[in-house]
């Protein structure tokens, strides 16, 4: 349902659980945010109910290393449970995802992946996409970078039926955010030495008002600094930057 990323020299959840609370007047049944930490480590929580549910299970006073995917749900397969409450990691804890819209071919997928000794841990359509792309990721055998992530993003999404919003992390590459999206919106908010990413503007409002829409098979990579827009072929996206007049 509602998405927000963000990438910085900022404690990145603070500024997540603002967005989120944003985006909340859209409805939702649960919500949950993964944070990179200074240790290397990433820190996933997950709740059902409100955003305050959530506000109140993270750390407090605990710095994080600013970056960081969050989300609020509207299920849509899988029960409204803990477990099935986004973010979701691959089962090997490399890669973890939020995700807006429905896996259409997610059963197909979830088969092969299993038979390849991959372990799922909840009945969500969205869990597929982090176990694809951390598989992907390691069947190109190559060191892990920016790159690297990006090419598995993209080998894995034209394997994919449905609709997304995507953000994405990879423990391996903390010095980026990437994001995806094919019918369901993304939008990128570009501010000082920081970046977010958001399924509405709304959420990006405190921060920034230069934003990019991303377009339909477009993938993002985001550092705190840069961002490069490229399409599911691979092409260059010259970037159209748009600010926004808030009105209150
Ligand atoms: N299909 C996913 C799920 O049920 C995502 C739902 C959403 O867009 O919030 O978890």
């Amino acid at each position: 349902c509602g998405i927000v990323g963000y990438i910085g020299q900022d404690n990145a959840a603070p500024i997540l659980l603002n967005g989120l609370k944003r985006l909340e007047y859209r409805g939702y049944d649960s919500a949950g945010m993964a944070t990179l930490q200074k240790d290397g480590s990433i820190l996933a929580t997950r709740r059902v109910g409100k955003v305050a549910n959530l506000a109140a299970a993270l750390p407090s006073n605990k710095e994080d290393a600013g970056l960081g995917i969050s989300h609020t749900r509207w299920a849509t397969h899988g029960g409204v449970t803990e477990p099935n409450t986004h973010p979701h990691s691959s089962d090997d804890g490399i890669i973890h995802i939020v995700h807006n819209g429905v896996i259409e071919n997610y059963q197909q997928l979830k088969v092969s992946l299993s038979a390849k000794g991959i372990a799922f841990h909840n009945e969500t359509d969205s869990e597929v996409l982090s176990n694809l792309i951390a598989y992907t990721l390691k069947k190109l055998a190559e060191p892990i970078s920016e790159k690297t992530v990006l090419k598995a993003i993209r080998q894995s999404l034209v394997q994919v039926e449905g609709t997304y919003g995507l953000a994405i992390i990879c423990s391996k590459c903390p010095g980026s955010l990437f994001g995806a999206r094919k019918g369901s919106p993304l939008i990128l908010g570009i501010g000082k030495n920081e970046m977010m990413l958001a399924s509405d503007a709304s959420a990006v409002r405190a921060r920034t008002k230069e934003v990019v829409y991303l377009e339909d098979s477009q993938i993002v990579a985001l550092s705190g600094e840069n961002f490069s827009i490229t399409t599911l072929e691979e092409a260059e996206v010259i970037p159209e930057i748009s600010t926004i007049s808030w009105k209150d």
